[in-house]
């Protein structure tokens, strides 16, 4: 045997059972998205390094240590997987003058790519579901964004999820703000650590975003930015908060959030919740005005919120929410392989008419027995086993075995039926919560 290749470290396979979470979560997500009138855009996964350097700003975690960023070996160009997802969506918005006819909301879904060190909640490829409303300036756009998160917790069941909000202002706020900042680091910088130190004049904000435990006192002191703010600011942060409100939608407002990503303008939030450990942001956005324009296109606003994917299943799963696995309505065992042309046949009709069905196949050890095959009928979970025997072939039957004490289909003993009329009998099979 050769050697094995594995996954590169971090990054994930997502097998059966587990991808029937995935892709139960991605049709609940989906169509509350559509009820929203969100629309799905699916943007490359290679984009221009220079994208991501321009997008997000050259002092970000991201740009500075956490991307994959190479040469294509055949021309030169400097290259990097995506890292996140809005860069690309106002690319592509900008390319194709996707605004032309005025505001549009659109949503993706994919990996996404960040050299970090790999933990719970942490990996090299995760997955982000993203919403990007553009063209719309007002808070509402960001409250209905928010709203939409929020439904979906309500919808998916999940506690323990709170949303925090802050706002940055405009960009001669943060000028002012980023001055009075760096002078009050400056008077404490005994206190810095050496990320802080490095951080003074690049990005002094994120000095408020530490994880250290030892300067938590000193941020605490820092200045707020929301004292910073002009009237116009001041009136969009009021109304998001009044909108909220107005909505039953409880929110902490968190002077200290500030967000890894540099275009950031007025609304910044996150949906944080403690049954996850250190890992516990599932879903963050905020508005970023900025960024059209930044992309080269005519300035439009924009606002958006990326989640976690890992993260909500890891939520979901803690608290019990997660799906059973699906299991087939119905196990084909077949006792011979002269079998087939009679079994292929009716099986395809059976699906046809909206049945779940496993086919019994061989092995490389052959065909098995009629026993095993009934043990295999029975660990698939199905709820009937078809049986497609000499006697009842040479009928044109096929005999229909309930598995389940209770297997809530129209069939309670075994019966035979006519193999023709497969669309005819398929309904008996279905559970009545499917029909
Ligand atoms: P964190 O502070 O946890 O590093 P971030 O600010 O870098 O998060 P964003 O860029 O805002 O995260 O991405 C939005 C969401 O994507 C996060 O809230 C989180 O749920 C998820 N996410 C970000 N990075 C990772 C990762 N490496 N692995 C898994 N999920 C991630
Ligand atoms: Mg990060």
């Amino acid at each position: 045997m050769s050697e094995r290749i594995t996954a590169v470290k971090g990054m994930n396979d997502i097998a059966p059972p587990q991808s029937a979470h995935w892709e139960w979560l991605e049709a609940r997500v989906r169509a509350l998205l559509q009820r929203y009138g969100y629309r799905n855009i699916r943007t490359p996964i290679v984009e221009p390094l220079a994208l991501f350097v321009r997008g997000l700003g050259e002092v970000t975690d991201i740009v500075e240590k956490e991307m994959y960023a190479f040469e294509d070996r055949l021309n030169g160009e400097q290259l990097a997987l995506r890292p996140e997802g809005t860069a690309g969506v106002v690319r592509a918005v900008v390319e194709h003058a996707l605004l032309y006819d005025g505001p549009k909301r659109f949503y993706y879904m994919g990996p996404m790519f960040r050299h970090e060190r790999p933990q719970r909640g942490r990996y090299r490829q995760f997955h982000q579901i993203g919403v990007e409303a553009l063209g719309l300036a007002g808070p509402e756009a960001d409250v209905e964004l928010i709203t939409l998160a929020a439904d979906l917790w309500q919808e998916l069941g999940v506690q323990d999820v709170t949303l925090e909000l802050n706002t940055l202002g405009q960009p001669a706020e943060r000028a002012a703000h980023r001055q009075a900042l760096i002078a009050y680091f400056e008077q404490h910088r005994d206190q810095l650590d050496e990320d802080a130190r490095r951080r003074l004049y690049t990005n002094p904000l994120r000095i408020l975003d530490t994880k250290n435990p030892a300067m938590q006192a000193l941020v605490e002191g820092a200045p707020r930015l929301l004292d910073h703010l002009g009237a116009a600011s001041r009136a969009h942060f009021d109304a998001v908060c009044a909108l909220l409100d107005a909505q039953g939608i409880a929110y902490r407002v968190n002077p200290r959030l500030v967000r890894g990503l540099d275009y950031y303008h007025h609304t910044v939030f996150e949906f944080v919740t403690t049954s996850l450990g250190a890992q516990g942001t599932v879903c963050a956005g905020g508005r970023y005005d900025g960024l059209v324009a930044e992309l080269g296109g005519k300035p439009a606003p924009g606002v958006g919120w990326a989640m976690g994917v890992e993260r909500l299943l890891a939520l979901l799963e803690a608290q019990q929410r997660l799906p059973a696995p699906p299991v087939p309505d119905a196990y084909a065992i077949v006792p011979d392989e002269a079998a087939w042309p009679r079994v292929l046949p009716a099986l395809r009709a059976l699906r046809a008419a909206g049945l779940q069905v496993l086919m019994h196949a061989r092995t490389a050890d052959g065909l098995a027995g009629m026993k095993a095959q009934f043990k295999k009928a029975d660990a698939s979970g199905a709820r009937y086993a078809l049986i497609f025997g000499a006697d009842e072939l040479a009928q044109g039957m096929v005999a229909v075995k309930p598995l389940r004490a209770e297997p809530g289909g129209a069939i309670t003993e075994q019966v035979r039926r006519p193999l023709d009329e497969a669309a005819q009998w398929a309904s008996e099979l279905l559970s009545p919560s499917i029909s």
